[in-house]
């Protein structure tokens, strides 16, 4: 790994003006640079160069980032090689630092634990024949990489020759502290490696082979694995996401069923319930999935509430009707992936899914269909969306539209309100000044935020505010993800002209507001549950935030 400052010796040394003025011609354009762009082709010029930020954008076509990020894109290099490049270009001596990053250490754990694993299954033949009563080819198996955890303490036995800390093996989940000592957190168990977006693997799905309790065991929360973060299975499905809906089924045996039956868009919980950050992450793949769940009384219960998760985060949902007491892996296994198809063909939307099991003879039922609809009619965001389903309700029942009860106070969940443009536009103030980090560190604002890929960049600028260097360039440079990197980079060419101290401390007390509304909510929900202790100490809380940013709004005059 290149050490943390030469790469901020590279960033600071890079002109970006220079940098890209070796690629095409720019010219000058009162405090930025402009030029034919790139990335696409156009007659005139839409790219820009800002100097002072150290950050390019495309009005065209959105491309953007920072120097080493324009490096990346050109040259085709990853980011460690385009830092060597402007390294290179600048003399500067690039140092390596052995020490990895805080979580190899448990990456690596996983990844051995899980190879273990993978060996530990090619030596058990009654796990092998397991998986091969369930239906499972060698080649799905291989794909998403199935093991077996054996009986007695044999990860433990072996950490030491396959160079594995204990104190690792334990922060990963893989070794527990039982009275007896250190034991396998797993033992006799098929496992499920679990893998990060980007193919890491980062925790493990177990399930027994007989009948023994508990059937499904999942590693705990590390600080690499989050159950309720991340969705089984998309790493290997995430290409098919984008070509089909994307069909979410509760069980790791259900998404493998349907694979192994060549049917790939599909993802699956990992035994918890629906979460609003797996329903963000879904929504990257086209904005709809739909909803295949056990035909049993507590997958209709999961699928009506994975409804209101999926609605609440932008998300059109549609539920396919399984038969009675049939799950995915059964019905895939006895109709095959067509049969299958044929079945989510004819899913539901939410309106239909509704009433399509509910009686509506009496006036009083009709009420409560309409008031239950209502309810998850408000956790639409998009506002065509939100017209066409209230349309549909309203023919549905011939009523007038207005007529739908705005607020029916059924729906169960803490809706969040959508993301807006404010948010964002905090959010960008916040990248581009270090006081407002700072203070967005002091309240935590990363918390308040709606938007995920938001809160994100504000929890980076948060971690990142006393660093020398500060800024949006920097910012870019910690981001994974390319849509993020091209907003950051696009906020830089919003703001023209220096703020004032009086917009700075109006920005603040912006702040203070959003975070003060996300307490509300808090309190609101603590109130709900009947902890009111929770509550008060959360409202007094905000009175105190609400008045610091009264304050801070008195100043401006
Ligand atoms: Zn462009």
């Amino acid at each position: 790994m290149i050490k943390p400052e030469t790469i901020e010796q590279v960033r600071t040394s890079t002109d970006i003006v220079e940098l890209v003025g070796g690629y095409l011609p720019l010219k000058r354009v009162g405090r930025n640079y402009r030029g034919l762009c790139p990335f696409h082709s156009e007659r005139s010029p839409s790219f820009y160069v800002n100097p002072e930020r150290q950050t390019y954008h495309c009005f065209g076509c959105g491309a953007g980032g920072s120097a080493i990020n324009f490096v990346m894109v050109t040259e085709k290099l990853e980011f460690p090689e385009a830092v060597r490049f402007l390294a290179k270009r600048l003399g500067i001596t690039v140092e390596e630092d052995r020490m990895p990053g805080r979580n190899q250490a448990l990456y690596d754990a996983c990844e051995q634990a899980a190879v273990f694993y993978e060996q530990q299954l090619a030596r058990s033949s009654s796990a092998q024949a397991y998986l091969e009563r369930r239906g499972l080819g060698r080649e799905t198996v291989r794909r998403f990489r199935l093991g077996y955890a054996p009986p007695g303490n044999v990860l433990r036995g072996q950490a030491k020759r396959r160079g594995l800390a204990e104190v690792t093996l334990v922060s990963a989940g893989l070794l527990v502290k039982r009275e007896e000592g250190l034991t396998d957190y797993f033992y006799d168990r098929v496992m499920f490696p679990v893998f990060s977006l980007s193919g890491k693997v980062i925790g493990f799905g177990a399930r027994v082979m007989g009948d023994s309790e508990p059937k499904y065991l999942n590693s705990p929360d590390t600080a690499v694995f989050r159950k309720g973060d991340i969705l089984y299975g998309v790493f290997q499905t995430k290409a098919y996401l984008r070509e089909a809906v994307p069909i979410l089924v509760e069980g790791n045996f259900d998404l493998l069923s349907l694979v192994n039956a060549g049917v790939n868009h599909v993802v699956a919980g990992l035994g918890t319930a629906l979460t609003p950050a797996q329903a963000q992450l879904l929504r990257r793949y086209g904005g709809r999935a739909i909803i295949c769940y056990d035909g049993d009384s507590a997958g209709r219960k999961a699928s009506r509430r994975a409804l209101e998760v999926l609605l609440g985060a932008g998300v059109d949902p549609q539920v396919a009707l399984m038969p009675d007491d049939t799950d995915p892996d059964d019905y895939v296994r006895k109709h095959g992936g067509e049969g299958l198809l044929a079945l989510l063909n004819q899913a539901l939307d939410f309106v239909d899914y509704l009433l399509a099991a509910r009686r509506l003879d009496s006036v009083a039922e009709q009420r409560l269909a309409v008031a239950e609809l209502a309810g998850l009619l408000k956790l639409v965001g998009d506002k065509v969306t939100h017209e066409l389903y209230a349309n549909r309700i309203a023919d549905r029942f011939r009523l007038d539209r207005r007529s739908l009860p705005q607020d029916s106070g059924q729906s169960a969940i803490q809706s969040r309100p959508r993301p807006t443009g404010a948010e964002e536009r905090l959010v960008g103030m916040v990248a581009q000044h270090q006081e407002l980090a700072r203070q967005a560190r002091e309240m935590r604002l990363s918390d308040a935020l709606d938007d995920p890929a938001l809160q994100t960049v504000c929890r980076l600028a948060e971690e990142h505010a006393d660093d020398v260097g500060y800024g949006p360039g920097m910012l870019i440079d910690l981001i994974d993800e390319e849509e993020m990197r091209r907003r950051l980079a696009s906020w830089t060419f919003v703001d023209e002209g220096r703020p004032t101290d009086g917009t700075l401390r109006q920005v603040g007390a912006r702040m203070r507001t959003v975070k003060a509304g996300w307490l509300r909510r808090l309190a609101d929900a603590a109130y709900e549950r009947g902890d009111t202790e929770r509550a008060d100490l959360l409202n007094a809380e905000r009175s105190r935030l609400l008045g610091s940013a009264a304050a801070e709004r008195s100043v401006r005059s």
